[in-house]
């Protein structure tokens, strides 16, 4: 990245060259409360890439994204609701520290960090995107249009497709809104080639 502000200019080969380059990172404020960096995880020739806001206290105590209740609830996205496993699948946030309180990380905080989410999809280069939430959703796709209006269309992000949908912490609260979700996520198996259920999953 080398002081390209979130941006694309260099294409590093590997996950593990970006994750080097990231190193002890201290580029944002989000540095001091960090336990761990929570670079991601998963193939890295994966099809599907999920982009989430940023670590939470789980997230942050064990180094890995998504592993708390929300985690949880995505774990069963991908493997009760799309029937593959979550290794198969490559999860990754928009920052790589926890937001003191789990707040919305802040618009520097992003600047210096999306850039390396970027290039992490740079080197995956999977079929489809699906963003969780308005932080990813927003600042991937450079729009201020809510999460509420964006989801279940697609969208696309340097040729990728890009399938918006609510955060699962989102879920978590409005439990209601899990069809909406699984809409979604229906759009995103049949882009995938995947065979969708015909009944409705639990998740
Ligand atoms: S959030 Fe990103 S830019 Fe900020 S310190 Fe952590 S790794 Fe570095």
């Amino acid at each position: 990245m080398q002081g390209d502000e979130g941006g694309t200019s260099v294409h590093p080969e590997t996950l593990d060259s970006i994750r080097e380059e990231l190193g002890e990172c201290v580029r944002c404020k989000l540095h001091k409360g960090r336990k761990t960096i929570v670079f991601g995880e998963g193939d890295a020739e994966a099809k599907l890439v999920f982009v989430g806001e940023g670590p939470g206290f789980e997230e942050d105590q064990q180094g890995r994204p998504f592993v708390g209740a929300a985690g949880q609830l995505l774990t069963d996205i991908i493997e009760k609701g799309m029937r593959i496993k979550r290794a198969e699948v490559y999860i990754c946030n928009i920052v790589k520290c926890r937001p003191p309180g789990n707040r919305n990380p802040e618009p520097d905080e992003v600047a210096a960090c999306i850039g390396f989410v970027k290039q992490q999809i740079a080197v995956i280069r999977p079929q489809v995107i699906v963003t969780l939430g308005n932080v990813p959703t927003q600042n991937l796709l450079n729009t201020k249009e809510g999460i509420t209006r964006m989801r279940g269309k697609w969208q696309e992000y340097e040729g990728i497709p890009v399938m918006p949908t609510f955060h699962p912490s989102y879920l978590l609260r409005s439990p209601g809104e899990k069809g909406k979700v699984w809409e979604d996520i229906k759009l995103v198996m049949k882009r995938l080639g995947l065979s969708i259920p015909s009944k409705e999953s639990d998740s």
